[in-house]
């Protein structure tokens, strides 16, 4: 009999990058292989089977890698929340704090119906300040946050804090 997979043997650590001090967390080696990005994927779907979502929203970039194959086994569409500049129908941004300035993420209008069941997705959680942008736009939207749900939770940083009304849940915490 196999072992069961434990996704966190396909995470690696890399040192000082985007920028010296930083360790980050490399998800590429689960991307990588077969069987483990599979049962990441399956344990997310399993995770909101059941949940009545009725749209996943990823978060350029690695939050679309997760977020389409959720989709996918939840049976619902998937709509992407992009850096500034990148979609091309009528959208709402907003602008959020980074460590060193700002960004700005955006969403199609039309891409939400109010009252609609959102699941946000993405890579990892840090901060929060990026998937609390992506909840601000789906609820300007008229959205519902159903659920926001990461691969990876760093929780020494307390991210979770800034996302304190919502059902946050992490398949690997450190
Ligand atoms: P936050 O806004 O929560 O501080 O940062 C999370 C965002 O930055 C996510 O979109 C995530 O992809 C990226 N990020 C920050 N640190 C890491 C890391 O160590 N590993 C990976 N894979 N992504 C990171």
């Amino acid at each position: 009999t196999s072992e069961p997979i434990r996704l966190e043997d396909r995470i690696r650590d890399i040192q000082d990058f985007p920028q010296k001090g930083v360790l980050f967390k490399d998800i590429t080696p689960m991307l990588q292989d077969g069987p483990y990005f599979r049962a990441a994927i399956e344990r997310l779907a399993a995770h909101y089977s059941g949940a009545d979502i009725q749209a996943v929203v990823g978060v350029e970039s690695r939050g679309f890698i997760f977020g389409a194959p959720l989709a996918y086994l939840l049976n619902c569409g998937f709509v992407p929340v992009r850096k500034f500049g990148k979609l091309p129908a009528e959208t709402i941004n907003i602008e959020y704090a980074l460590e060193y300035g700002t960004n700005i993420v955006e969403v199609h209008k039309d891409a939400i119906k109010p009252g609609q069941r959102v699941l946000i997705v993405d890579d990892l959680l840090a901060t929060g300040g990026t998937v609390e942008a992506a909840i601000e736009l789906v609820e300007k939207l008229g959205g519902h946050i159903a659920g926001v749900a990461f691969l990876v939770e760093l929780s020494f940083l307390k991210g979770r804090e800034h996302l304190k009304d919502h059902d946050v849940f992490a398949l690997i915490k450190y």
